[in-house]
């Protein structure tokens, strides 16, 4: 069992920020509107993340660490239909198996909050906290040495860590969240409304020159931002795509809107945006790969020329 814990732990906790990916998804799902990110050492030595979501019942800890327990899928219609981010069940179940897990959380109804320590075996103690969760994450891949010497280096692994929260703050900015690495805060964003999150994130160049876009064609809506290169320096990271509040890197994606940005002007640079498909779950599947990062459209030609051409009107009212 812990073996096989193990190698699922591959397919999760590739490394620090697919723990961080990981957690927040869940502190989302229960609700939270206030999310804390300390890490140190890259998240190698510790990921805690505190949220103010609505807890995990005493009786519910060990469940939380055991495998499958707590799926969020619950049929054949939901695994269709992913309303929530996290779905696979087994997410805390495999970090536990490579690190040092703590979990701390009170429910609003519970008098104080309680804890379990290292895995679904562990010991249900009464704990001091506030409403919500904590989980502990210390000394990633301590007992999987191989693993561990594919990590980077410290800043490396923390860049990567800030990139998903980033991705997710972009997406939530109904969520504060405040991130710390070794002790020091790096970033803080208040809840605040999407333009101004962006802006935030994004730096004030992109702020000063975009354009919002808000598209609907059919079951497709694409809202957002597009930065205009001739003032937003030209950065390889300020590219952001979600679907149905998913951060993606999809090629049909990318390449209708690079396509979209030469059409209109012409230029060759990386221009910087924010953008946001929904659509009926049913018409995209997200399940390709465990870090669901990649989707595959049922028809994507249909949103390829979707995109395309809402970016496209979009950016030709500067040359209007
Ligand atoms: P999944 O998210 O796929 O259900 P996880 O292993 O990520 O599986 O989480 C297991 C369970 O633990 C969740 O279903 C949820 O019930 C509980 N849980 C985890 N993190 C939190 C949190 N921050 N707040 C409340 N409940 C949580
Ligand atoms: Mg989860």
């Amino acid at each position: 069992d812990q073996l096989i814990s193990q190698i699922a732990a591959g397919e999760v906790v590739e490394r620090p920020s697919a723990v961080v990916k990981e957690l927040l998804e869940n502190a989302l799902d229960a609700g939270a509107t206030q999310i804390t990110v300390r890490l140190e050492e890259g998240g190698v030595k510790r990921i805690a993340i505190t949220d103010n979501g609505r807890g995990i019942a005493p009786e519910q800890l060990p469940l939380a660490l055991a495998r499958h327990a707590t799926s969020k899928i619950t049929s054949l219609h939901d695994l269709e239909n992913v309303g929530t981010l996290g779905f696979r069940g087994e997410a805390l179940a495999s970090i536990a198996s490579v690190a040092a897990v703590r979990i701390t959380s009170r429910t609003p109804d519970a008098a104080h909050a309680f804890e379990i320590v290292g895995s679904h075996e562990g010991t249900v103690a009464p704990s001091s906290g506030a409403f919500g969760t904590t989980i502990d994450v210390q000394d990633l891949y301590f007992n999987t040495p191989a693993r561990r010497k594919f990590l980077k280096s410290e800043q490396t692994e923390y860049g990567h860590c800030a990139e998903v929260v980033r991705r997710i703050a972009l997406a939530r900015p109904d969520v504060s969240f405040s991130l710390s690495h070794n002790g020091r805060t790096i970033d803080h964003w208040n809840v605040s409304e999407a333009a101004k999150r962006s802006a935030h994130i994004l730096g004030s160049d992109f702020a000063e020159a975009r354009l919002a876009l808000d598209e609907s064609a059919g079951p497709l809506h694409l809202h957002g931002y597009v930065g205009l290169p001739t003032a937003s320096k030209a950065r390889a990271d300020g590219q952001f795509f979600y679907v149905n509040g998913r951060f993606v890197r999809d090629k049909v994606l990318v390449h209708a809107v690079r396509a979209a940005y030469q059409d209109v002007l012409h230029g060759d640079r990386f221009p910087s945006y924010v953008l946001s498909l929904d659509l009926d779950p049913a018409l995209v599947d997200v399940n390709v790969h465990p870090s669901k990062i990649e989707v595959r459209f049922r028809d994507s030609r249909a949103v390829h020329q979707f995109v395309f051409h809402a970016v496209q009107r979009t950016l030709a009212q500067t040359s209007a």
